[in-house]
């Protein structure tokens, strides 16, 4: 965030001068163990309207920032592993879809094709198309250091993820 609102400040007005002050390094703390996951889906819908501009704008990123993000659409799934999590399927994405989030109930065969060998028990589910993640995977790791809260946020993160 305070990068972001550096760059944006600056843009708005060249002239300024802008000073971003930061306690350990940038990239030290949530941004830094991000999954880095671009996603609108189960969203709280108080951030629905900032996620869906978001995802609007990730494609022209590259060009804006004149870097390479890496930015790529794989769409993403969550499953339904009993019945009363299917059942309340339909509703949990109309929800959605009245608030403009792109989404597309998936039954149990179009689950595992897009899943191959997911788990028996999957219902079917729900699939983003917009989903997306910038970067190569893993993302390069800033160190973390004792006591800054990052080495447990990306222990936590690498543990979901292996
Ligand atoms: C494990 C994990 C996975 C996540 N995965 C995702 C995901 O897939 N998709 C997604 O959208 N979001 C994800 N998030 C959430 C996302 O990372 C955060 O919402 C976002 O990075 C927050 O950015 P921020 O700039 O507000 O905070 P931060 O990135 O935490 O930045 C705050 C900065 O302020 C500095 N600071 C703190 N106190 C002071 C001080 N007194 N003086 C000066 N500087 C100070 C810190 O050192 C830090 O660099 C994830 C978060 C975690 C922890």
């Amino acid at each position: 965030m305070g990068l972001s609102a550096a760059f944006h400040l600056r843009r708005a007005d060249p002239s300024l001068a802008v000073t971003v002050l930061e306690r350990a390094r940038i990239g030290s703390a949530a941004s830094g163990a991000s999954a880095a996951g671009v996603r609108v889906m189960g969203r709280d819908p108080a951030e629905r309207r900032l996620a869906l501009e978001s995802l609007g704008r990730w494609p022209g990123l590259d060009r804006e920032l004149e870097g390479k993000t890496g930015y790529q659409r794989g769409g993403g799934l969550r499953v339904a592993l009993d019945d009363k999590t299917w059942e309340a399927t339909p509703g949990w994405v109309a929800e959605q879809r009245a608030d403009g989030v792109p989404l597309e109930v998936a039954d149990a065969a179009t689950a595992r094709r897009l899943a191959p060998g997911i788990a028996p028990a999957c219902l079917g589910g729900v699939y983003a198309p917009s989903t997306a993640r910038p970067g190569p995977w893993p993302p390069s790791r800033p160190s973390p250091r004792p006591g800054d809260g990052s080495e447990r946020a990306w222990k936590r993160a690498w543990a979901r993820r292996s």
